[in-house]
């Protein structure tokens, strides 16, 4: 059986037991929904900052349409007394509400907004991914949060689980124990990359603020630009994928074909 629920993974919760002992909060609140490009923008985005609080919109799908971010920082342990006890508009709303620029419609466009997103990020750390025949990938079992490379991380954990899955012919323990070792380092580089990114987008001081809105408004001009290309893609490819030989005759209507590793 193959956890692959996400951060809020129930899978991890019913096998592994106690989920405070593998979450880390990071101290930071998310909001992200889609609304008009009511702003006309084109292929950018505006960023608004008060300690603590960020709101952004930036364009999205041919600017078509816009993506508003909210960020705002909160304590660990937030995540917990939030849920449940009230919905996440109504908290976006209370930390936003009286703020300037576009705030007052961005708030607008949230209540109407049918794919609302809010939760605390945090990071999911243990220290083993698997027990018996069960097995958690992706976000269930090594959560990054905002600023890792999560979703890149996933697919390549599940070419790596499938791929050992179908070498070890049948015996999940060697799977999973190979799986674990070959991804362990790689996982390791995304969650560090990530464990910082409040600061960056929540800051909270105003001279933070200035800081990270300098570098944005000079990113255009700087060889940096390279460089952070450089910084993440070093992260995402830290890894050398095995190949797996995939037999002919493996399809949709064999798939009991065996995989060996080359
Ligand atoms: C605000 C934010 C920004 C991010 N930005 C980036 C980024 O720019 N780049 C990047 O690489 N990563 C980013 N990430 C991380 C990335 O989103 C995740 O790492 C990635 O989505 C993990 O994929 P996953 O399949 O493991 O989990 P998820 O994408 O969470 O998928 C889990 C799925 O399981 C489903 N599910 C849960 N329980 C059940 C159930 N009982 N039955 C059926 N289905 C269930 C859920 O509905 C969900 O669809 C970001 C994360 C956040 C919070």
């Amino acid at each position: 059986m193959v956890g692959a629920d996400g951060v809020q993974s129930n899978v991890r919760r019913l096998v592994f037991g106690d989920d405070t002992r593998f979450r880390r909060d990071l101290g930071l609140s998310v909001s992200v929904f889609s609304l008009p490009n009511f702003l006309d923008l084109d292929r950018t985005g505006l960023l608004y900052g008060v300690p603590g609080k960020t709101a952004s919109i930036y364009s999205a799908r041919g600017n078509r349409e816009a993506i508003a971010m909210l960020f705002f920082t909160a304590s660990p342990g937030a995540g917990d007394r939030y849920g449940g006890v009230k919905p996440g508009r109504e908290i976006v709303a209370d930390v936003f509400g009286g703020e300037a620029w576009y705030v007052p419609r961005l708030l607008q466009e949230m209540w109407q907004a049918m794919d609302f997103y809010f939760d605390t990020a945090s990071q999911v750390h243990m220290d083993r991914w698997s027990d018996g025949r069960v097995v958690l990938i992706g976000d269930a079992g090594y959560a990054g949060g905002p600023g890792g490379n999560g979703t890149g991380g996933a697919v390549v954990a599940a070419y790596i689980l499938a791929g050992e899955l179908a070498a070890a012919g049948g015996d999940y323990g060697t799977a999973f124990a190979r799986y674990e070792r070959l991804l362990r380092h790689y996982v390791a580089a995304s969650q560090k990359q990530a464990a910082s990114a409040a600061n960056f987008l929540a800051p909270a001081t105003w001279k933070k603020i200035h800081q990270r809105n300098r570098f944005f408004k000079l990113l255009p001009y700087l060889p940096i630009q390279g460089l952070i290309r450089k910084l993440e893609n070093r992260t995402a490819s830290a890894i050398k994928l095995p190949e797996y030989l995939v037999p002919p005759a493996l399809n949709a209507a064999d798939s009991t074909a065996a995989i060996e590793p080359l």
